[in-house]
């Protein structure tokens, strides 16, 4: 037996491809200013290396959603505006305020995060949420003006400080949606209520990826930008390239066996592809513990430049590609240790095949890729 590189599974990360959609998407934005959004690992890409890059290309904000994850930053050396918006009642207010970081308030957080304030001698950041349709988070707009009446007290004693107001968009990746329009005009309400009762704000945003592209009128003073930053598209008919953005993750991995099979072979648990015809079968070492989603069989797969499909069912930790189906050129043997992408790179799969073959989104595809999934960066 020849020896063979053992079986890596990596992702890969181009942080000049962030730089550069974080200029193309800051430049779309302009004047508005640029909130690189780093939650969930930076969507699976590494929070801390993505920060950086981020920041490099002129971000002038951070966002994430706990505020655990904004003090792994802060822990990390990063000392870039930083707002954490989703909260549980044992949230560590303290350690936010402490660690000079903003937090999205949105109705019980304000005594939370004042009681913080008034234990620390220390000021709080808040940026105030309201509720323009997502029904998610928010203060609904029936009590906007008096929490924000509320906020300005604590102000006022010194407290805290209303450095933002902001909501978040139901449906801005379908752009002929009216919903859209209704959101936008209920923000520019509660805007006007915050400054006519004395808010005198730093930011006023609402603008995801989806909207930065499609609506200019949704920019206000930052925009919240996570998907476009990684090089996808929020936009079922429209590919990234066309929006000008790099995809900035390749997930590969190297064949870990590969094998002639004749006819009628059954693969993978439940036997549920039988081969058609004599043909070789490749183990690629990806499965659900690595975070591909166990539904997507048919997924691509790279080897050699030619792409070929997930057979069977995906497993915990491997996944079966038919070679057989569009003519191979070696023995088994020789695709043992070959390079295998599932996605990211010249001429390869994209991360929506992938989304579709799991009946899902771009999103979930990188942002599951798990910690079993060695992060390396170029
Ligand atoms: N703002 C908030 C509050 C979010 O939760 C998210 C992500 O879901 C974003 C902005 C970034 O959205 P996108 O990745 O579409 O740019």
């Amino acid at each position: 037996l020849e020896a063979v590189p053992p079986a890596e599974r990596s992702a890969v990360v181009d942080l000049a491809a962030i730089r550069h959609n974080v200029r193309h998407l800051a430049e779309i934005a302009r004047p508005a200013r640029l909130m690189a959004v780093v939650k969930a690992d930076a969507y699976g890409h590494g929070a801390l290396e993505v920060a950086r890059a981020a920041l490099e290309a002129g971000a002038g904000w951070l966002g994430v959603a706990h505020i655990s994850e904004a003090l792994a930053l802060r822990t990390g050396g990063i000392s870039a505006p930083l707002l954490a918006w989703l909260h549980t009642a044992d949230s560590d207010f303290a350690a936010a305020v402490a660690a000079n970081i903003d937090i999205g308030v949105s109705g019980w957080e304000l005594e939370a995060v004042v009681a913080a304030a008034r234990e620390l001698e220390v000021p709080a950041r808040v940026h105030l949420k309201i509720d323009t349709g997502l029904g998610r988070n928010g203060c609904p707009e029936d009590l906007w003006e008096t929490f924000v009446g509320r906020a300005l007290a604590y102000q006022e004693d010194g407290l805290l400080r209303v450095v933002g107001i902001f909501s978040h968009l139901a449906v801005a990746d379908e752009p002929h949606r009216a919903e859209t329009d209704v959101q936008l005009q209920k923000f520019r309400d509660a805007v006007a209520v915050a400054e006519d009762a004395g808010v005198d704000h730093e930011v006023r945003h609402i603008a995801n990826t989806p909207a930065v592209l499609s609506r200019p009128d949704s920019h206000f003073d930052l925009v919240r930008v996570g998907l476009g930053m990684y090089g996808l598209s929020p936009f079922a008919g429209q590919s990234a390239a066309e929006l000008g953005l790099r995809p900035a993750m390749t997930l590969k991995t190297t064949i870990a066996n590969c094998k002639a099979v004749p006819a009628g072979q059954g693969v993978s648990y439940g036997l549920h592809y039988q081969t058609p015809e004599p043909t070789t079968l490749a183990l690629v070492p990806l499965g659900y513990a690595d975070g591909i989603p166990r539904v997507a069989t048919g997924g691509p797969v790279m080897v050699d430049g030619e792409v070929f499909p997930v057979v069977g069912r995906i497993a915990m930790d491997q996944m079966v590609i038919d070679l057989g189906r569009t003519g191979i050129a070696g023995t088994p043997a020789s695709f043992i240790g070959k390079e295998a992408i599932l996605f990211g790179g010249e001429g390869a799969p994209q991360v929506e095949e992938w989304a579709q073959a799991a009946g899902s989104i771009n999103y979930e595809i990188i942002t599951r890729i798990s910690g079993r999934v060695t992060r390396s960066y170029v």
